[in-house]
C-alpha cells in the first residue's frame, strides 16, 4: 500500500497503485487484489458466544428461586426433587439460549441484506458493487448521500462537503479538494482524502482507493461496523420489568402462604415449602420477554421476505400503530418510468408519440404530423435535453431499452432521439466542460459546453422546474421579451393533466463571464437565459399502489403524498390514486403558516407539493403534535433528519442514498408504497401475536398457581406436586407457547383502526378473558383431581390425571387464542398454523411419556391412567373448548372483534 497518500499528488498515487483513473481496474486484477488484501470489511462487534448466552440465562429471578429451592431440598436430603429442579433449570437455560440464538440469526440474516454498496469504475464502466469487494486501486465515484466505502485519495472533487463526524467527532461538514497536504497534516485536515465511514453531504467526487478494511483510518482507531445488535426493545424492557414485579409479588404471596400453611394449618414445613416453590414456578411468567423477542424476530424475517428490511427492531412494534403514512410520490406511488408526451414551444404545443424509453415515435401538432428535423425550435430544445443530461440508454439483448440514470433524464434523452439527434456525435461536438448536478433543493441542473466546430463562446444549458427556470429567463428564442403569462398557462395545461413539467433554457457564456474561471458555479446561473421550451412527461401510478392506498385508508390510516413536483401535477396524480387532492399544499405556503395553521391545513389535504426535506420535518412535527404516529419515506441525504424524526423512517433501498438508509428504521428493497402497507399489516400481526401470547401464557400460569394456592389455604392435598408443576411449565414452554409466534394474520386485520398508542398492553377485554380462562383451568384441574380421589383412586393417579388435565386444557385453549373473538371452528382450525398443530402433537407425546414411561414415573411420581380418567380429561378439554367458543360468541354479539 501507499505511504502517506495525502501528501502526494493524486495522479502519482493512482500510478503507484497501477490504475488509470479514467478506466479503473480490470475485473481479473480486482479479483487478484481481493485475494491479496482481503474483503473491505471492519471487524464485527464481539458477539455473545453460545456459552455466554447460556450462562446469561441463569440471570433471572425465577432461576434464583429455583436454585435456592434446589439447595434447600438438597440440604434436606430430597435427592429426587433436587434432580428435577436442576434438570428444569438446565433445560430452561438451554431452550432460552437456543431461542435467543435463533432470534439473533434471524436478525443477522436481515442485516446482511442491508450491506453497503459502492459505485466504482471497472474497465471503463460504472458498476455498483458490494462495498466489501473494493480493493486498493479501485476508482470510486461519490455523490451526495453516499457513505465513503474505503479510504480514498481524491482525483477530482466538485463542491464536495463531507461529514467526518464518524471519524473526528466534528459535525460540521468539511470542504474537500483534491489537493496534497504536508505529510504531517492531521487526519481532520487532509483535504485531498475521503475516509471510510464518513458521509458525503454535498457534491460529487472521484477517488482512488488507498486503504480498505482494517487498514483504513476507522479500522485503525478500532471502530466497529455497527452498534452491537440488540434484541431489546421498549416492549421487551417493559415486559422484563413486569415479569420482575410479578416475581416479587409472587414471592410475597408465597411467603404468606408458607406462613399460613405452617402456622395455621400446621402442615409439615417441607411439604409446604415444596408447594410454595411450585406456586412460584407456576405463577412467574418467565417466558414472556423471550416469547416477545421471538415474535419480533420472526416478524422481522417475514417482513424481509416481503421486501421490507427492519433496521431497528423496535420499529416492528411501532409499525402496527402507524396512523399517517407520508410518502414520496415519484417512484414510490408512481412507477418512475417517465415518458415525455408533450413539448411546448413558443409557437405551438407538440404531442409526442411512442411509449417507454424506446426512441421511436413521431410528433404531432393539432393532429398534423410534424417533421422534427425541420423544426429548429424543437431541435434546439432537443439538443439541450440531450446534453444537459447524465442518463444513458441501452438496447438490451431482448430488444428492450434499458435506462441507466434518472428517469426524468431518460425521458428527455428518448425525446432527443425521437427528434432525430445523434447522441454520440453531438456529445463529441459539444464536450461538457463542467456541470451543476440536480438537487431537489434548487430543482435545476446546468451544464457548460464548448462547440468544437465553432471555437467561440462556451454556453450554459439549463433544465429544471419551470418556475425556477422561468425566473432565470429573459427572452424567447427569437429574441423577443419573455411572455411569462403565456408560459404559465402552458405549465398549468400540462400539470393539470398530471404531467411533470420541465423547462429548458440556454445562454452564451463568453470567456470571463464565469465567476470561477472555466468552472460553472451556482452564482453563474443568473437571469439571462433564453427559454427554449418545456416538456410534459407522464409517470403512471403503480397499479398496486392504488390498491395499497385504499387498503391503508380502510385500515384507518391517512396517506399523505409529498413531492417536489408542481402542485397541479401532484393534485392530478393524487386524485388518480384516491387521495384528498382538491387543495394541494405547496412548500412555499407551508413556510408562511405557523404550526397551528399548518395542522389545520393538513386536515384538509393529502397532497403536499414543491416540498423540500425541511418541509418534511415540519409536517412530522405538526402531525405528531396532533398525536399521530407518523411513517415518513425519504431517499436523499437531506431526508435523513426527517427519517429520524418520524416514528417510522422508511428509506428507499434501490434509489435511496446510504445516508437515508442508515437513518431509517425500515428499508424498502423495491421502493414501492405497497410494501409499506404490507409492512404495517405485518406490524399489526406481530403486535397481535404478542398480545395473544400473553393471553395464552397468563391464564395458564394463573390457573396453575390458583390450584396450588387454593389447596394450600383450604388445607387440601395438592392436586399437583412441585416437580409436576415444573414439568407442566417446561413442556408447555417448549411447545405451546411458541406456536403463537407463527400465527398468520387474522382476517379483517386491515379493516380495523390502528391500535391507539396509549392503549395498555393488557386491555380490559384481555383481562376479562384472562380471569375467565384462569378460572376454567383451575376448576377443571381441581375437579379432575377431586373426582379421581372420590372414586377411590390413589393420590398419585389423581395427580397424574390433574397434570394431564392442565396440559390438555392448555392445548384446547391454544386453538382458541389464535383469534381474539372469531370462532375457532373454522377451516383454518387445523392447518391455519401448522406450528400450533405440530406442538400440540408433541405435547400429547410428552404427556404420554409422562404418564407411561417408567423413568418419568419414578422421577415425577406419575402412574398409568385408566380409560375412565382419559375419558374425563378429554371430555373436560372439549368442554373448555366449547365454553370458550360460547364466550367468544358473546364478545362478537357485543361487537368486539379484537381485544
Ligand atoms: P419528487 O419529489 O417528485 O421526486 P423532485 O424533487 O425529484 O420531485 O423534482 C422536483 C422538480 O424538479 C420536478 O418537478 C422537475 O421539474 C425538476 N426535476 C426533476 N428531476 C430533474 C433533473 N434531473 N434535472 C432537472 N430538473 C429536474
Ligand atoms: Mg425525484
Amino acid at each position: 500500500m501507499i505511504e502517506a497518500p495525502h501528501a502526494r499528488e493524486a495522479q502519482q498515487v493512482a500510478q503507484a497503485l497501477g490504475v488509470a483513473p479514467e478506466v479503473g481496474l480490470s475485473p481479473p486484477e480486482a479479483a487478484a487484489r481481493l485475494r491479496q488484501y482481503g474483503a473491505n470489511r471492519l471487524p464485527e462487534p464481539p458477539r455473545r458466544g453460545p456459552w455466554l448466552r447460556f450462562a446469561l440465562q441463569f440471570h433471572n429471578p425465577l432461576i434464583y428461586v429455583l436454585l435456592a429451592s434446589g439447595a434447600v431440598t438438597l440440604a434436606l436430603g430430597d435427592r429426587v426433587d433436587t434432580a428435577v429442579i436442576l434438570g428444569v433449570v438446565l433445560i430452561n437455560a438451554v431452550i432460552g439460549a437456543v431461542q435467543e440464538g435463533k432470534a439473533e440469526r434471524a436478525l443477522d440474516a436481515v442485516r446482511a441484506l442491508l450491506s453497503n454498496r459502492a459505485s466504482v469504475l471497472r474497465d471503463g464502466r460504472r458498476a455498483e458493487l458490494d462495498a466489501a469487494e473494493l480493493v486498493p486501486g479501485d476508482v470510486v465515484l461519490l455523490e451526495s448521500g453516499a457513505r465513503v466505502p474505503a479510504d480514498l485519495r481524491l482525483l477530482q472533487a466538485k463542491n464536495l462537503r463531507i461529514d467526518e463526524s464518524a471519524l473526528t467527532g466534528e459535525s460540521v461538514a468539511v470542504e474537500k479538494e483534491g489537493t496534497a497536504e504536508p505529510e504531517t497534516a492531521p487526519v481532520a485536515e487532509r483535504r485531498g482524502m475521503a475516509f471510510a465511514g464518513t458521509v458525503v453531504r454535498l457534491g460529487q467526487a472521484r477517488g482512488v482507493v488507498v486503504a480498505t478494511g482494517r487498514a483504513t483510518e476507522v479500522g485503525r482507531i478500532g471502530a466497529l461496523v455497527s452498534e452491537t445488535p440488540t434484541l431489546q426493545t421498549p416492549l421487551t424492557r417493559r415486559l422484563d420489568r413486569f415479569a420482575r414485579q410479578i416475581t416479587w409479588a409472587i414471592l410475597a404471596v408465597g411467603l404468606l402462604a408458607f406462613g399460613f400453611g405452617v402456622l395455621v394449618r400446621q402442615m409439615p414445613m417441607f411439604e409446604v415449602f415444596l408447594a410454595v416453590v411450585g406456586l412460584a414456578v407456576a405463577a412467574i411468567p418467565e417466558g414472556l420477554p423471550a416469547i416477545v423477542t421471538i415474535v419480533l424476530a420472526i416478524g422481522t424475517r417475514r417482513l424481509a421476505r416481503q421486501r421490507a428490511l427492519v433496521r431497528k427492531l423496535p420499529a416492528v412494534e411501532t409499525l402496527g400503530s402507524v396512523t399517517v403514512i407520508c410518502t414520496d410520490k415519484t417512484g414510490t406511488l408512481t412507477r418512475n418510468e417517465m415518458t415525455a408526451v408533450r413539448v411546448m414551444l413558443a409557437d405551438c404545443d407538440l404531442a409526442v408519440e411512442g411509449s417507454g424509453y424506446a426512441p421511436e415515435g413521431g410528433f404531432r401538432c393539432d393532429a398534423q404530423a410534424v417533421d422534427p428535423r425541420r423544426n429548429d425550435a424543437l431541435q434546439a430544445l432537443a439538443l439541450c435535453a440531450l446534453l444537459c443530461n447524465d442518463a444513458q440508454l441501452q438496447k438490451s439483448a431482448d430488444g428492450q431499452w434499458q435506462l441507466a440514470g434518472d428517469p426524468t433524464e431518460g425521458a428527455l434523452l428518448t425525446l432527443a432521439c425521437k427528434s432525430g439527434l445523434d447522441a454520440a456525435q453531438l456529445r463529441a461536438r459539444y464536450p461538457r466542460l463542467d456541470a451543476i448536478p440536480f438537487e431537489s433543493e434548487w430543482r435545476y441542473m446546468a451544464t457548460l459546453h464548448r462547440d468544437e466546430q465553432a471555437p467561440g463562446n462556451p454556453f450554459i444549458l439549463l433544465k429544471g422546474a419551470p418556475e425556477e427556470v422561468l425566473a432565470l429567463c429573459t427572452q424567447e428564442v427569437d429574441g423577443t421579451p419573455l411572455q411569462r403569462q403565456r408560459w404559465h398557462e402552458a405549465i398549468a395545461r400540462a400539470a393539470q393533466a398530471g404531467q411533470r413539467v420541465l423547462a429548458l433554457a440556454r445562454c452564451e457564456a463568453p470567456p470571463g463571464s464565469l465567476k470561477a474561471g472555466g468552472q460553472l458555479h451556482p452564482a453563474d446561473i443568473t437571469a439571462r437565459f433564453t427559454l427554449l421550451g418545456m416538456t410534459g412527461m407522464i409517470d403512471p401510478p403503480r397499479p398496486e399502489a392504488l390498491e395499497a392506498v385504499a387498503q391503508c385508508q380502510r385500515a384507518g390510516m391517512r396517506v399523505k403524498m409529498i413531492t417536489g413536483d408542481h402542485a397541479a401535477t401532484a393534485a392530478a396524480i393524487g386524485a388518480q390514486i384516491g387521495l384528498q387532492a382538491a387543495a394541494p399544499l405547496a412548500g412555499a405556503r407551508i413556510d408562511q403558516l405557523d404550526d397551528a395553521a399548518l395542522r389545520r391545513a393538513l386536515q384538509g389535504t393529502d397532497v403536499i407539493a414543491r416540498a423540500s426535506p425541511e418541509h418534511k420535518l415540519r409536517l412530522i412535527a405538526a402531525l405528531q403534535g396532533e398525536g399521530e404516529i407518523v411513517a415518513m419515506t425519504g431517499d436523499g441525504v437531506n431526508d435523513a433528519p426527517a427519517l429520524r424524526a418520524a416514528d417510522i423512517g422508511v428509506a428507499m433501498g434501490s434509489k435511496g442514498t446510504d445516508a437515508a438508509r442508515e437513518a431509517a428504521d425500515l428499508v424498502l428493497t423495491d421502493d414501492n408504497f405497497a410494501t409499506i402497507a404490507r409492512a404495517v399489516r405485518e406490524g399489526r400481526v406481530v403486535f397481535d401475536n404478542i398480545k395473544k401470547s400473553m393471553l395464552f401464557i397468563l391464564p395458564t400460569n394463573i390457573g396453575e398457581a390458583g390450584v396450588i394456592l387454593f389447596a394450600l389455604f383450604a388445607g387440601l392435598a395438592l392436586p399437583v406436586s412441585a416437580s409436576q408443576i415444573l414439568w407442566v411449565n417446561m413442556v408447555t414452554a417448549v411447545t405451546l407457547s411458541l406456536a403463537l409466534a407463527f400465527e398468520p394474520a387474522e382476517t379483517g386485520i386491515m379493516q380495523r383502526p390502528p391500535r391507539p398508542p396509549a392503549e395498555p398492553l393488557v386491555t380490559r377485554a384481555m383481562l376479562a378473558r384472562i380471569v375467565f380462562v384462569s378460572v376454567l383451568m383451575g376448576l377443571t384441574t381441581f375437579g379432575v383431581f377431586e373426582w379421581e380421589l372420590a372414586r377411590g383412586q390413589t393420590l398419585e393417579a389423581a395427580r397424574t390425571a390433574a397434570v394431564n388435565m392442565l396440559a390438555f386444557g392448555e392445548a384446547a385453549y391454544l386453538f382458541h387464542v389464535r383469534s381474539y373473538t372469531a370462532s375457532a371452528l373454522h377451516r383454518t382450525l387445523l392447518h391455519g398454523n401448522p406450528v400450533a398443530l405440530g406442538v400440540a402433537v408433541l405435547l400429547v407425546l410428552l404427556q404420554l411419556a409422562f404418564t407411561y414411561a417408567p423413568p418419568m414415573q419414578s422421577l415425577l411420581g406419575s402412574v398409568a391412567l385408566d380409560a375412565a380418567s382419559w375419558g374425563m380429561i378429554l371430555g373436560l378439554s372439549l368442554a373448555i373448548f366449547i365454553v370458550i367458543e360460547v364466550e367468544k360468541a358473546v364478545w362478537r354479539r357485543l361487537g368486539r372483534h379484537r381485544m
